[in-house]
């Protein structure tokens, strides 16, 4: 029963509605039984945006993922990642239906590349296609795709097809702000922020820039992740994807939803953790 929901934005070209706190699930192999708990309570909540990949745990994240959205498919909105090492035309057909079998499910609400490799873009998207005419996926796009790739993405496969770039963002990694965003904005790309708590690596709270999350947070009766999510997805393209393997963790960020930051408070922020230079290609961790 759903006891919560959280915000949905229009994701991608046809604007599915995603709720823009979603649930990642790299590393939850390492305690399977708390990280199904913690999902299950995500999805009460309404965090029921779940990504995943076949990288995760060699396949074991999927099967956990897959454990914890039984009976329960219809809520999901289900993403997994193909490996680019797989990616060839063949291989990534063979990839995403051995992720359908350990995920427990015929169909992928987003199938992505993890991140480019050797293979040829154009052999992964035609997969891609084939794989939505199949009826496995319902739709598909890329991971930690600078420009320049998301470019040659929409040379090959044209407007409207790729409807997500999942990239690395957070509060002292916001290189994306210079040209993915605004790229992914205009062509009506869903931004999916990756590691949005810099992989555990949160700032302290205690001193330098953290105290503004801090002061901020207090003023609202919120946590300072919280707020770190709500600075992130200020602009309604980006969606962000935090790992909780805690249910506790899970309810503190489910209640990052409603919290709106103000221009000031978003200056400070801005300030604390300031968007540093340009630079080429996309961050990857
Ligand atoms: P993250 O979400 O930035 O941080 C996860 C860490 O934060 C965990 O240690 C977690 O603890 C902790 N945490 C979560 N919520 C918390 C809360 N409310 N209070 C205190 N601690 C909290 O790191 P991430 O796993 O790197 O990134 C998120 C997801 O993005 C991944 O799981 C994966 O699905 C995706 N991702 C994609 C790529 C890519 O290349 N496409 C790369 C990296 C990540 P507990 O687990 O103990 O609760």
């Amino acid at each position: 029963m759903l006891e919560m929901s959280v915000a949905r934005r229009p994701f991608g070209p046809k604007a599915v509605p995603v709720p823009w706190i979603g649930e990642g699930t790299w590393e939850m192999e390492e305690n399977p039984r708390a990280a199904i708990r913690a999902l299950r309570r995500g999805l009460d909540l309404g965090l029921t945006h779940i990504d995943t990949a076949e990288m995760y745990g060699s396949g074991r994240v999927e099967e956990l993922v897959g454990e914890a959205i039984e009976g329960r498919r219809d809520e999901v909105f289900l993403v997994s990642k193909v490996l680019p090492q797989n990616a060839s035309y063949e291989e990534t057909i063979r990839a995403c239906e051995r992720s359908l079998e350990r995920l427990g499910t015929d169909v992928l609400d987003v199938y992505l590349l993890h991140w480019r490799g050797r293979r040829p873009l154009e052999e992964t998207l035609r997969a891609f296609e084939t794989l939505v005419e199949q009826g496995k996926i319902r739709s598909y796009g890329v991971s930690n795709f600078a420009v320049e790739d998301l470019e040659e993405a929409r040379a090959i496969v044209g407007d409207g097809r790729i409807v997500c770039n999942q990239v690395l963002y957070h509060l002292e990694e916001r290189a994306i702000e210079h040209e993915v965003i605004p790229w992914c904005e205009r062509h009506r790309v869903a931004v999916v922020a990756y590691s949005p708590f810099g992989a555990g690596r949160f700032p302290s709270v205690k001193r330098g820039p953290g105290r503004t999350l801090a002061e901020i947070a207090e003023a609202h009766g919120a946590s300072p992740r919280q707020v770190a999510l709500a600075f992130l997805a200020r602009r309604p393209s980006v969606f962000v994807i935090p790992k909780a393997a805690r249910v506790a963790h899970v309810e503190d960020n489910a209640a990052a939803d409603g919290l709106v930051l103000d221009e000031e408070e978003i200056a400070r922020i801005d300030e604390a953790f300031p968007l540093g230079p340009r630079r080429r290609g996309v961050p990857t961790l």
